[in-house]
This record gives structure tokens, C-alpha cells and sequence, in this order.
């Protein structure tokens, strides 16, 4: 058992200068600074522990996270690392209500019993579609041949698909040459970006469809572009393509108008994909009772904790969907990639219409970064969250004193 005490807390504002390159760009966020609100907890652990933790954001957004970290540091700063340890769900509840590990997270959920698992999450709210008792079935269950699928994630790892090849800001030339290559490197599943003008979807959908064939996987982006009907009608004009999914069609909180368009693209073979947005489980839940989305989209920074996450993808095999989890965005790879392992070895058990995003953008400013090999996430051996940045990259991107900042707005290429 860990024994030591939380003695500091400190929170950065990391930006990288993402918008200069048009990359994630999408129709709703045209200039996106991908950056973080970046904390580092210290200890006084006979090994120095020290926790990493972050949050994503398109930029602005990292003042009011960091706003939020110092507000609740109280509750964090001060605390025996074993007190957490044994009740993660008080902890968590106080985190959650007022007003991390020697190993890697995915082996330590792994690892746990499905008692200790449930007793991590809070069940308030959920227990009309899932309780304690059922969790505890799920899991026991999950337990049944973990050790077969811990060794194949070990050997091949967990699918992944690419959304680096088509954001909306690239031009056709950039597109082909980036789906090109993710060809040669083994992708087998591709994500373009739409919603801003219907002839370019038509033009880009048909250019990529021709590049992969029809036998591998294309999926739609929208980002929240359309309203419901809107919606139905766009994706018809591109239902020739073949898409497996259209993401984000609408607002991300319209739970009804997803179900509205789910059933009208239910014929065309189309299923509905969200959830990257969606902050709780009370929303996730709603989601799967309404039937709104056949692929569910979980944010693991987006819902807040592991816990939060737990509760959700225990949902999800309640109501038999498939998770395919959002990763774009500063560290999201690095930390998802614990979660959808977990989910494989000891929830769902299963691969089938399952796979995870892979954004290649800005994994060279981590400790840790993820291992993509045949276009799949290799488990992490590395202790931890894998959140650790680079000391140089946090020094360099810290907004708006670091070097790379100081010398944009030097060059009178940003202002502040
Ligand atoms: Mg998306």
C-alpha cells in the first residue's frame, strides 16, 4: 500500500499553437490551440511519488480549468495517499460535491476485484438502469478468461482508428498524401471531418472512399454542425459512401434529436456516434435509454474521473453498445488508451465494431506517449496515467510567458 501525504499542488497553462497549421480544425472551431490546464501533485512518499494530471481545452478555455484546480486543491492538498487508496469513492465524491499509482492504470483496474471496482463508483442517479448488484454481475462475468484477452491486448493491442488525415482545413493534396501514408502504415480505419459545406463533403468523402476502398472503415465528423433534420438530410447526400458512423450531428445535448436521427439512419446502415461532450453519467445514461447512439464516444478528461468513466462503460455493456472512445487533443490518446484496454480485458470482452481514436498530433511532448503498432494502441508498461509532459515542453508552451509564446507574439503572429 502507498503511505505518504499530498504536500503540493501546481497547475499550468500549456498551449500549443495548433491553429497555425489548421490542424483539428473542424466546422464549428476553425482556429483551435490544442492545450491544457496541466497539474502536478508532489509528495512526501519515501520514492518522491508524484502525481500528473490534465485537462483539454482549444485554448482560452485553460484559464477558467485553471480557475477550477486551484478552487478545489484544498480538497487534494494535505490528504494521506493511503486515506484515498482505500475509499476512492469518498474521495471522489468530495471532489465531485463541494460545493493516482505504481503501475499502469489499466493493469490496476485489471487487477482489482470487481468488489473494489464497484465500490469506486458512485451509483447516484443511475440505479434505474444500473446497480450496484448489476455492476457486480457485469464484472464477476468479466473475470471469465481476463488473463486470454490481457495477453492478447499484450501481443496486438487495441484497435485504433485515424482522424489525423482529413481535418477541414487541409486541402485534397494534403488529405491524399496523409491517407496515403496511413495506408502504408497499416490503417485500416479513417474519419473524415464534414458539415461545412455539402459539394466539399461530396468531393472529399468520394476522394478518401477511392483511396481506401470499400473495405476498410470510414466514419463522418460533424462537430455539432446541423440541426436534427438538417442532419438527416446532409447525411443522406452522403450515404453513397458508405459512412459506419456520423459523429456529433447536433448539439451534444439534444439526447432526443439523436434519437430522431439514429432512427432515420438506422435504414441507410448508419449508426450514430457522441459522446465526447457529454460531461456525466446522467447523460450517458439518458443517451442509452433513448436509444439516441449505436457507438458510444467517451472523453476520459471530459467525464471528470476514472470513476465517472468506470460507471459509464459498465453501462455501455448493459445496453450491449459498443465504446469507441474520443482522443484527440493534448494527452487524450495517452489517456483513454488505459480506460478501452481495461474495458476490453475485464467489461466488454469484446473487439467487434470496437475501436479507439488516434489524433497524431503533439505525443512528442510526453513522457509517456502512446505506442500505436498496425494501427493499434500497444497497453502502456510505464507507471501511471501516462499524463507526465516533458519539463522542457511545459516550460516552453506555458501560456503566455514561454519561449515559443513569447517569441509568436514577439513575431506579431498571435496577439493576446
Ligand atoms: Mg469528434
Amino acid at each position: 500500500m502507498v503511505k505518504g501525504k499530498i504536500t503540493s499542488l501546481a497547475v499550468k497553462d500549456v498551449r500549443f499553437p495548433t491553429s497555425l497549421g489548421h490542424h483539428g480544425s473542424d466546422a464549428m472551431h476553425t482556429d483551435p490551440d490544442y492545450s491544457a490546464a496541466y497539474v502536478v501533485i508532489e509528495t512526501d512518499a519515501d520514492d518522491a511519488l508524484k502525481g500528473y494530471g490534465l485537462t483539454f481545452t482549444l485554448g482560452k478555455g485553460t484559464e477558467i480549468v485553471v480557475c477550477a484546480v486551484n478552487a478545489l486543491s484544498h480538497l487534494v492538498v494535505g490528504r494521506n495517499l493511503e486515506d484515498i487508496v482505500t475509499n476512492f469513492r469518498d474521495f471522489y465524491r468530495q471532489l465531485t460535491s463541494d460545493g493516482q499509482l505504481r503501475w499502469p492504470l489499466w493493469k490496476l483496474l485489471v487487477d482489482m476485484t470487481p468488489e473494489q471496482l464497484v465500490s469506486c463508483i458512485d451509483f447516484r442517479y443511475i440505479t434505474d438502469v444500473l446497480t450496484e448488484a448489476q455492476a457486480l454481475e457485469i464484472l464477476q462475468n468479466g473475470k471469465q478468461r481476463q488473463e486470454t484477452r490481457e495477453e492478447r491486448m499484450l501481443k496486438s493491442g487495441y484497435p485504433a482508428y485515424t482522424t489525423s488525415c482529413a481535418w477541414l482545413g487541409y486541402s485534397d493534396e494534403q488529405l491524399q498524401k496523409l491517407c496515403a501514408d496511413a495506408l502504408q502504415d497499416g490503417w485500416t480505419r479513417f474519419k473524415v471531418k464534414v458539415g461545412a459545406d455539402l459539394q466539399d463533403d461530396i468531393r472529399r468523402c468520394k476522394l478518401i472512399r477511392d483511396m481506401i476502398g470499400h473495405d476498410n472503415k470510414l466514419m463522418l465528423d460533424a462537430n455539432q454542425r446541423w440541426d436534427v433534420n438538417e442532419a438527416i438530410s446532409w447525411v443522406q447526400e452522403l450515404a453513397a459512401f458508405k459512412p459506419l458512423w456520423i459523429e456529433e450531428p447536433t448539439s451534444p445535448d439534444d439526447i432526443l434529436g439523436h434519437g430522431t436521427i439514429s432512427k432515420a439512419l438506422a435504414p441507410l446502415g448508419i449508426g450514430v456516434a457522441t459522446g465526447e461532450q457529454c460531461h456525466n453519467r446522467v447523460m450517458f445514461k439518458q443517451f442509452l435509454q433513448a436509444r439516441a447512439l449505436q457507438y458510444l464516444q467517451i472523453d476520459s478528461c471530459r467525464l471528470g474521473s476514472v470513476n465517472e468513466n468506470l460507471s459509464v462503460l459498465l453501462m455501455a455493456k448493459k445496453f450491449n453498445i459498443p465504446v469507441c472512445p474520443h482522443a484527440g487533443g493534448v494527452g487524450l490518446c495517452e489517456l483513454v488508451q488505459h480506460l478501452i484496454i481495461f474495458d476490453y480485458i475485464s467489461v466488454s470482452g469484446e473487439l467487434d465494431n470496437r475501436m479507439c481514436e488516434y489524433v497524431d498530433h503533439l505525443h512528442e511532448h510526453f513522457k509517456y506517449p502512446v505506442t500505436i503498432h498496425n494501427a493499434a494502441y500497444m497497453p502502456p508498461m510505464d507507471p501511471g496515467y501516462s499524463t507526465e509532459m516533458k519539463e522542457d515542453s511545459v516550460l516552453s508552451y506555458q501560456f503566455p510567458g514561454g519561449s515559443v509564446w513569447q517569441q509568436l507574439i514577439h513575431d506579431k503572429r498571435v496577439e493576446i
